[in-house]
């Protein structure tokens, strides 16, 4: 589905799932906006699109802070002309048993995690709104929007949080043509992955390996990682898939991890 024309703002976007997804829709016709709190690689990236021929800038955004993400979508609007596609991705994950789970660190999982897919998306609906021209909201869930594992309380629980984001903005934007929807991907080799796997091992008393085959692979259909294109490729479907026919709903993308 063609995106020629839209601008789509991908938070996130200087490394792995949100890298792709920039790219895919880049590549699909819209111009782009790499926002990150990683300001040089969001740039790497953006000029790597350029590169292929495609349209991007960077904007360095904190997506915790209300006012850098008001000035990002500031910045959006008046160097593209328009807001119709947020991907809110950016994410982090730490993890321990809950007992040992730091109260900072599950307040600054719920900050990235929700208090950023809220900002963003107050901030984009109303130039959605404003624009007429109606959008497509979509949430980086993950199988952890509906399944749970241990040492991921935080993580858990802000991307359960989401599902029920995305259903009041389905329908809160239903009648101006406002669609949001959640990707939910399983296992990705992305940084935020590879950093878990030695972090698991150890909580776990596991070796490497067995985290992945028995931990993060075990429920899938065929033992394979799900990829950065196969994430991407769903979200530019949804942010081209111009009814509300699908809103408020989660597609899972997971090897079969997890089956709704
Ligand atoms: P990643 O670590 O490769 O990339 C995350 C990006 O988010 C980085 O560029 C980082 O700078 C940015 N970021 C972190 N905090 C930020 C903030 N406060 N403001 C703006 N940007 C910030 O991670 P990834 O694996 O690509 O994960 C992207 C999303 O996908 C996350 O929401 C994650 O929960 C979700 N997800 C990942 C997997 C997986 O297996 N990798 C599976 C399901 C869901």
């Amino acid at each position: 589905m063609s995106l020629q024309g839209k601008v789509a703002l991908v938070t996130g976007a200087a490394s792995g799932i949100g890298e792709q997804c920039a790219r895919q829709l880049a590549q699909d016709g819209a111009a782009v906006v790499i926002a990150d709190l990683n300001l040089q690689n969001a740039q790497k990236v953006a000029d790597a699109i350029v590169a292929e021929g495609g349209k991007a800038i960077a904007v360095s955004m904190d997506v915790t802070s209300e006012a850098a993400v008001n000035a990002g979508i500031e910045e959006t609007v008046s160097k593209l002309g328009s807001i119709d596609v947020l991907v809110s991705n950016a994410g982090i994950q730490i993890v321990n048993p809950i007992e040992d789970y730091e109260f900072s660190d599950w307040k600054k999982m719920l900050a990235i995690h929700l208090d950023g897919a809220f900002l963003t998306t107050k901030a984009a609906i109303r130039h959605m709104y404003a624009a007429g021209k109606g959008g497509s909201i979509i949430y980086m869930g993950s199988v952890h929007s509906h399944e749970a594992s241990k040492l991921k309380s935080a993580y858990v629980t802000a991307k359960h949080g989401l599902l029920g984001l995305a259903r009041v903005v389905a329908k809160e934007g239903g009648p101006r043509g406002v669609r949001a929807n959640v990707v939910c991907p399983g296992f990705v080799r992305t940084p935020l992955v590879d950093k878990q796997i030695p972090e698991q091992a150890k909580a776990l008393g596991i070796s490497e390996a067995e985290v992945v085959k028995n931990v993060m692979l075990k429920e899938t259909v065929d033992g394979e990682f799900t990829t950065v294109a196969d994430v991407a490729r769903t979200v530019a479907f949804l942010a081209g898939f111009e009814s509300a026919a699908l809103t408020g709903q989660s597609v899972v993308v997971s090897h079969g991890w997890f089956m709704q």
